[in-house]
């Protein structure tokens, strides 16, 4: 059971959350929107693709995600368990991923929910910043947050940058992507007895915290 899925709107933390249950637990973390942006930087075709879906805030064909998907848990790293960020976003994901675990023959595992009201996703997309170099996350509107110097990671020295998707038009897409196409599977697993609701709307720690309660009892 040393896999887990978070499931989220933009801005809920899942990418913050991943590094924690990364670090506690040992596990390798899986996002599909940074195995996209490395992709996007070939800049051939794929790469030209992925760069203007990702900007309007629409989902990447399925098909392009399986590919990425499946290779990367086959990975030797992953024998020990993942965590999926991004992953499944839709119904058929989730079916289609039912079918790549049997193959592998490994376990669903545990589904968090995160959650939390859309203003506060919503300021927390604009404050949000990457480091270039290592992918650590940043917020300028959270005080603890914040970069010790502005613009520069505190981990590599490399520099800050706003992802290109992280602006208004394109978080209301994909609010409103999620609520469509990804709510419907928190009924999903539900039904299945895996899903956890987390709420991810005060301190990371506090959304952290929620979730160590789960996940010791069977991980440590
Ligand atoms: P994220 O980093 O999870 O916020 O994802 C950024 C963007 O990558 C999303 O808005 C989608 O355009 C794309 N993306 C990431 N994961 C998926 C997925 N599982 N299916 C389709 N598109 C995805």
């Amino acid at each position: 059971m040393r896999n887990l899925i978070l499931l989220a709107p933009p801005a809920a933390g899942k990418g913050t959350q991943s590094d924690l249950l990364e670090k506690r637990y040992h596990l390798v973390h899986i996002s599909t929107g940074d195995l996209l942006r490395e992709a996007e930087k070939k800049e051939d075709e794929l790469g030209k693709y992925i760069k203007e879906t990702i900007a309007k805030g629409e989902f990447i064909s399925d098909d392009i995600i399986y590919e990425m998907l499946e290779n990367r848990i086959n990975s030797p790293d992953c024998k020990n368990g993942f965590i999926l960020d991004g992953f499944p976003r839709n119904m058929e994901q989730a079916i289609h991923y039912e079918e790549i675990l049997k193959k592998l023959n490994i376990s669903l595992g545990y589904v968090f929910q995160l959650d939390a009201p859309y203003d506060i996703l919503e300021e927390r997309m604009i404050g949000r910043r990457l480091c270039k170099n290592c992918g650590s996350v940043y917020n300028v509107n959270i005080e603890e947050s914040k970069p010790k110097v502005e613009n520069v990671c505190d981990k590599c020295g490399g520099v800050l940058y706003q992802r290109t998707d992280d602006n208004e038009s394109s978080f209301k897409v994909r609010y409103d992507t999620y609520m469509e196409k990804t709510k419907p599977l928190i009924d999903y697993y539900k039904e299945k007895g895996n899903l956890y609701v987390i709420d991810s709307s005060k301190s990371k720690e506090e959304a952290f915290d929620q979730m160590k309660k789960i996940l010791d009892r069977e991980m440590i």
